[in-house]
């Protein structure tokens, strides 16, 4: 696998339009014909197109749109496996999902029964190149986190116990430390070997997903849940990496090292899918006190997780080298806040645990791909303009 464009980008936005489901029918509230859309992609592939009539059009552009043919491969090949890639050659990189209940992200991410989703494509990548390196008897060591951020909590998904999804599973604290940036403390971390392991260990997370959500009785659309392949690959010292050195945050302090020739360094795959983006229910229109303070939960982390990204944009944007070390020579998240702050460029990862656990996946060294989901409906119309507002932002 070769590295694609790795410098050409470092955030890149596509929106991913659905086809119709059954469910359409009963909420656009028609039997036999369509349901009325709302929604159309241009074909230069960059510009989606919505409609409430005739008067009132709107047009975003962002890097790629899919259409309802649009299949998994295809997404991939033109989104997440650019990341994957680049994190075979040494860059952090994070593919999420946004968009509201029912648009199509955990399709996406995970996929269903019938097809794979894009993280099973880059499972299948990553293990490709994980062959090819044991071959020429390098070590090379993949392990696993899964775990959901809810009411600003971290709750494990990787847990056999059997309690997990039960009120006594307790929610798991997120720490901060001077050199590892935020962590969740106390998460298991699994190591896997091959392909097989390794959606084992993400369908056990899936099943505890439905199960939390259950006993907590929150859909799974009000959390946010977090995929992590840890992938610490020997490479020899010459080799032009801009990647993280080993860090110990686990187990893996005893990691040999051939000779000081080489050095084993970790790059990190993030996978998030992102809670619902349906409106904030006010007080008046939550059902429960739970619900309004979900709404609250998830509309603090989104809008801050779209404020650090549009500083790390304009970031990008200056030209200048001092910024540009932000970038290529950062070790860790911390360092990467700290050069941003010792010139006065902040990047507001504090504001949430959201951002403060994804500071390092988005900063620093790291590549970032968001596939924006929306529904064809016009029934969808206020929630599919809201979420293109955050794609174009
Ligand atoms: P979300 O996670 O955003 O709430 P889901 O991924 O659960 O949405 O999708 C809602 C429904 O739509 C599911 O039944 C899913 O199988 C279906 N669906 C979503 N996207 C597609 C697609 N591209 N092709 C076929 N079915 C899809
Ligand atoms: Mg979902």
């Amino acid at each position: 696998i070769s590295s694609a464009a790795s410098d050409v980008y470092k955030r890149q936005v596509c929106v991913r339009l659905r086809p119709l489901i059954p469910e359409d029918y009963k909420l656009g509230n028609v039997v036999r014909s369509s349901p009325e859309r709302c929604v159309h992609l241009s074909l230069d592939g960059q510009t989606v197109k919505i409609s409430k009539d005739a008067y009132d059009v709107k047009l975003y552009r962002v890097d790629n749109t899919f259409d309802e043919a649009a299949s998994q491969t295809e997404v991939y090949e033109s989104s997440y496996k650019k990341i994957v890639i680049d994190a075979l050659n040494g860059f952090n990189g994070t593919g999420m999902v946004y968009g509201q209940t029912g648009s199509g992200k955990s399709h996406t991410i995970f996929g269903s029964h019938s097809e794979p989703g894009l993280v099973q494509l880059a499972i299948n990548d990553v293990f490709k190149d994980v062959r090819l390196r044991i071959a020429k008897d390098l070590v090379a060591n993949v392990f696993l986190s899964f775990y959901q951020l809810y009411l600003e909590q971290a709750y494990d998904l990787l847990t056999t116990t059997t309690n997990c999804g039960k009120p006594e599973c307790p929610a798991l604290s997120i720490r901060e430390d001077s050199t590892k940036g935020a962590f969740v403390e106390n998460l298991q971390y699994v190591y896997v070997d091959d392909e097989k392991t390794t959606m084992d260990v993400l369908k056990l997370g899936l099943r505890n997903r439905k199960v939390h959500s259950t006993t907590y009785n929150m859909s799974s659309s009000r959390s946010h849940a977090i995929f992590q392949m840890y992938l610490d690959f020997e490479e020899k010292d010459d080799t032009e990496l801009t990647s993280n050195l080993i860090i110990s945050r686990q187990q893996n302090e005893n990691i040999p090292s051939r000779s000081k020739k080489y050095s084993v360094r970790r790059r990190v795959l993030t996978f998030v899918d992102l809670a619902g983006s349906e409106r904030v229910q006010t007080h008046h229109q939550a059902k429960s006190k739970t619900q309004f303070k979900e709404s609250v939960a998830i509309n603090k982390s989104i809008s801050a997780l779209g404020n650090c990204v549009q500083a790390l944009a304009n970031m990008s944007l200056h030209s200048s080298d001092d910024i540009n070390d932000i970038f290529t020579n950062t070790n860790s998240n911390s360092n990467a806040v700290a050069a941003a702050q010792k010139r006065n460029l902040h990047v507001p990862f504090r504001d949430c645990k959201l951002t403060r656990l994804l500071a390092e996946p988005l900063g620093g060294n790291s590549k970032t791909c968001i596939i924006v989901n929306i529904g064809p409906c016009y029934y969808n119309y206020e929630e599919t303009k809201s979420t293109l507002k955050f794609a174009r932002r």
